[in-house]
């Protein structure tokens, strides 16, 4: 669902959710209809016939692809038969002409998609004055919504798959390094009909996700309501946090705090264990109204008022109990409801792995793995400790004292910024020079400048790629009355690279049916190289070799953290389709076990304690749909374009041959971009390089 993806994005989450068949189901497809056996047989011998033999192995592919998605009221056998007679291209000439329009029709309808979509987000993206109810509306509405029905419904989706085959990750995969580009391009082509999903299962899945979106927007723990066996509190007044982010956040930034970081550590790793396990007392859960000793469990009115509400005067301890569960099996019931309709992809899991990242799930376990089992990580814990000058606790999985040092104070940084760029025009201007400071040559710099709009913008800066070559992408920046600040030109430099990546692989790649990069981590990593130059970009100079292994280090171990994770979320997924009965108490008490038994593998032996449930806490597991495998790769492949960038010498020219690559397969572009497919080698090969530089002990 590649050329579709990204203006489906918005509507359908069922692009994104993946699951296991069930016959079961009520919502399995309808059975072909009766007469499609013969039909295919009687065409099969006469389009042999007319088109030579040749062609025969095509038109039986064609026909079964036709097969698989055509219901009875797409028609009877003799509409069946006159489609694919009319259809079929049986020579090589209609087939060129018919992959050609199409690749340029689907270019503008995305492309033309995503300008009205843009233009329809122009006043809450935008600094741009008041934002009124109505332009949320605007906002929110997707006009592409229903392309895919009905691409289905005039037959240009059955057009695509008479003529082009549907392929496997395995095909793509094995033969895939042998493809030409537009077998490339036609494999992209066909996968963009890949699933014919009835409106009422994309609906039941966006339900599914708003609702569990919803659960944890409003999982908040009111901190200085925590008290302790004296009835301590630790946290200031006013003090909401939202699980996991926030909490986790909290955690990073109480090392700075040598009174009383320690204490309040412990206790919100006591609140995360607590959320995992479902003993958190129900009436907690966003509610300044009580006060809660999260190591005894125990609730009582609120003894202060921090929050403009009355105290709760009724107070229950009972446990939430599974509801966190719950939400989550919904979430897999309306995955679930997908796979009757995605004959190359039936399960979620197959989905996300096969067709979202494009790397087999194995792969991904096994990078993952090795990152956990490096003895990198004890030389790393020790470290650690070294500098707590303690043993670790469990919570210092989110330890963060591997900073980069400055010469420059956040303060210097801003005068210096403010002075050069008084207004998102003054930033516009000077991106031909910068990107000349990357190692562009003049006119490649001129020429990816002139693709570039810059946008002042409401929130912290994003990218805004185009999807049509005659479109420009959008670089949104905030700059205040008094200048663009530092924060605000480090967010800018990396969106700048988010948009010469999106000018390259859209206007630069040979099909625009392979625009883009195989997934959101290699953009990321292309926009982090970026990002990592801004002080030269300001004249300074580079970080020095202290502070560069500083990064690694905090790379590395944030990587150990969250692959350990994204291994629990893959378990709880595999757990949930191997029981597709569960009650939420069952899915509560088996995803505590998988959590505690990775631990108990990666980490107990590193912590010195076992049975710590901490990795079953983030909230992407109930809300995501398998997301957070996605982010241990994308480090991983963060330093292996870094590592390519360096030993090139020059940005410039590497950066435009990457980008230009387009979207096949994580590993065809990784072997291309740096010689290796996607791997653990480059992150761990620089930990170890970066170890005696951070003083090893
Ligand atoms: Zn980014």
């Amino acid at each position: 669902m590649r050329w579709l993806f990204l203006f489906l994005a918005f509507s359908t989450i069922a692009t994104m959710a993946v699951l296991a068949q069930d016959k079961s189901t009520p919502n399995a497809p309808a059975v072909p209809p009766g007469w499609m056996t013969n039909s295919i047989a009687k065409l099969e011998q006469e389009l042999a016939a007319k088109y030579g033999e040749q062609q025969r192995p095509r038109i039986e592919c064609g026909l079964q692809q036709v097969s698989e998605f055509w219901r009875s009221e797409d028609g009877d056998a003799t509409a069946f038969e006159s489609f694919v007679r009319t259809n079929f291209a049986g020579d090589q000439a209609t087939l060129d002409t018919m992959f050609d329009r199409y690749e340029r029709l689907l270019e503008q309808l995305s492309g033309h998609m995503h300008e009205i979509r843009r233009e329809f987000r122009q006043q809450t993206d935008l600094d741009a004055g008041p934002v009124l109810p109505f332009d949320q509306v605007f906002a929110g509405y997707d006009p592409s919504a229903h392309v895919l029905d009905d691409f289905f419904q005039n037959k240009l989706a059955f057009t695509v798959l008479l003529n082009f085959p549907l392929t496997t990750l395995d095909q793509r995969l094995k033969d895939g390094p042998g493809w030409t580009r537009r077998q490339w391009a036609e494999a992209r082509l066909a996968e963009g009909f890949s699933k014919r999903v009835p409106a009422d299962v994309n609906l039941a899945i966006a339900q599914a996700s708003a609702q569990a979106d919803q659960y944890i927007a409003e999982y908040n723990i009111w901190m200085h309501h925590l008290v302790d066996g004296k009835g301590q509190r630790l946290f200031p007044p006013k003090m909401r946090l939202l699980s996991h982010w926030n909490l986790r956040d909290e955690i990073k930034a109480d090392y700075a705090d040598a009174q009383k970081g320690l204490a309040k550590q412990r206790t919100i790793q006591q609140v995360m264990e607590r959320i995992v396990t479902q003993s958190i007392p129900k009436a907690v859960i966003n509610n300044p109204g009580v006060d809660w000793n999260p190591f005894t469990n125990e609730v009582r009115p609120a003894a202060v008022n921090d929050a403009d509400t009355q105290p709760a005067t009724d107070v229950s301890a009972a446990p939430e109990a599974g509801a966190r569960y719950g939400v989550l099996l919904n979430v897999y019931a309306a995955a679930k409801k997908v796979d009757p309709y995605s004959p190359t992809a039936s399960t979620l899991i197959a989905r996300r792995f096969d067709e979202d990242r494009e790397i087999p799930e194995q792969r991904v376990k096994a990078m993952l793995e090795q990152v956990l089992t490096s003895p990198l990580v004890p030389q790393v814990a020790k470290l650690i400790e070294a500098r707590l000058g303690r043993p670790l606790e469990p919570f210092d999985v989110w330890y963060s004292g591997f900073r980069p040092g400055s010469k420059y104070s956040e303060a210097e940084l801003d005068q210096m910024v403010a002075k050069k760029y008084p207004t998102p025009e003054a930033y516009q201007k000077d991106i031909p020079n910068l990107l000349m400071k990357l190692g562009f040559a003049p006119e490649r710099a001129q020429y990816v400048a002139a693709n570039i709009v810059v946008d002042p913008a409401r929130g912290s800066g994003h990218a805004m790629g185009a999807e049509m070559r005659s479109e420009k992408a959008h670089l949104r920046t905030r700059v205040e009355k008094s200048g663009m600040n530092y924060k605000g030109f480090n967010i800018a430099v990396h969106e700048m690279g988010h948009n010469v990546e999106q000018t390259f692989s859209l206007n630069n790649v040979d099909h625009t049916l392979l625009k883009g990069v195989p997934n959101t981590a290699f953009t990321e990593a292309l926009a982090f190289v970026f990002q990592g130059h801004d002080l030269e970009l300001l004249g300074l100079p580079a970080p020095d070799a202290k502070s560069q292994s500083e990064k690694v280090l905090n790379d590395f171990w944030a990587t150990y953290e969250i692959s350990g994770v994204a291994l629990v979320d893959m378990a709880v997924w595999h757990w949930m389709y191997d029981h597709p009965q569960a009650t939420p108490q069952q899915l509560s008490e088996a995803t505590v076990h998988i959590a505690k038994d990775i631990w108990n593998r990666y980490y107990g032996p590193v912590f010195h304690k076992n049975d710590v449930v901490l990795l079953g806490v983030y909230s992407h597991m109930i809300d995501s749909f398998l997301y957070l495998p996605d982010y241990p790769i994308g480090h991983m492949i963060a330093h292996q374009i870094e590592e390519q960038m360096k030993k090139a010498g020059s940005i410039g020219p590497e950066f435009e041959r990457m980008a230009k690559m387009g979207d096949v397969t994580p590993d065809l572009w990784m072997i291309h971009a740096t010689g290796r497919p996607v791997g653990a080698e480059a992150l761990l090969e620089a930990t170890s390089r970066a170890l005696p530089q951070a003083g090893h002990p």
